[in-house]
């Protein structure tokens, strides 16, 4: 484990941690938008075409498949299971993560500890009437009638809980993130590199309101001048006794 930020988790009272891409590429997950990573591979759809569309919504469902047969063989990694003992200590009441790939979870991290800003690949909903809907079931609805899945409940076009191109962030995720980072005493940003909003935002919360920042990232960010601890290196490293 890295002395200082060992030191500065030591010292905080609230910890917030933020993770992006770079936590799950050491899963073997490829970052999405990076190269090989899956938007590199095809061309991206809004949210706007996939309700309009009924070709889109089948394009986007092969992809959800794709990725849903990757995420099935992924395990948490030491940076996961680091993040989920400081939770479990009590230090880290809430996680802010701009994955969609639920390692967290999967991890030992209580869903309701877990705020997701881009959503979660695991389970889908009725863009309708909001009923939760498991991807094995919306290929299972695929598979069988050749259509992109429907409401069970409703007959509503069903969707990934991932959040599109052109979909408004979920406003109640982003708020609680804000508040986290705004309540704790040491912010640290893992694996991310702080430029995608409105993750980019939270460092800048957490420092206003008085707290400690930790840049634990591969490539240098535009926050690390900011940050009091910057450390280029593998999470997974920087975390492992
Ligand atoms: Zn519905």
């Amino acid at each position: 484990m890295n002395t200082e930020l060992a030191r500065l988790v030591e010292e905080a009272r609230v910890v917030c941690v933020l993770t992006g891409a770079g936590i799950s590429t050491e899963s073997g997950i490829p970052d999405f938008r990076s190269p090989g990573g899956i938007w590199s591979k095809y061309r991206i759809i809004e949210y706007g075409e996939f309700m309009a569309n009924e070709a889109a919504r089948l394009e986007d469902w092969r992809r959800r498949f794709d990725m849903e047969d990757q995420l099935g063989i992924v395990e948490p990694n030491a940076g996961h299971r680091w993040i989920a003992g400081l939770v479990r200590s009590g230090k880290c009441p809430h996680m802010v993560t701009q994955n969609i790939d639920g390692l967290h979870q999967q991890s030992g991290v209580p869903a309701e500890r877990v705020i997701e800003l881009h959503g979660n690949a695991r389970h889908a909903y009725c863009t309708d009437c909001e009923t939760r809907h498991e991807i094995a079931e919306c290929r299972a609805m695929l598979e069988a009638t050749g259509n992109a899945p429907q409401c069970r409940e409703c007959g509503g076009i069903v969707k990934s809980g991932v959040v599109m191109f052109g979909e408004m962030m979920p406003q109640t995720a982003l708020g609680r993130a804000e508040d986290a980072a705004r309540d704790c005493d040491l912010f640290i940003a893992m694996g991310t590199s702080l430029v995608v909003h409105p993750a980019a935002m939270l460092p800048v919360h957490a420092k206003r309101a008085g707290a400690k920042l930790a840049i634990v990232n591969r490539e240098a960010t535009d926050f690390d001048e900011f940050a009091d601890l910057v450390i280029h290196a593998e999470i997974g490293a920087t975390v492992s006794t």
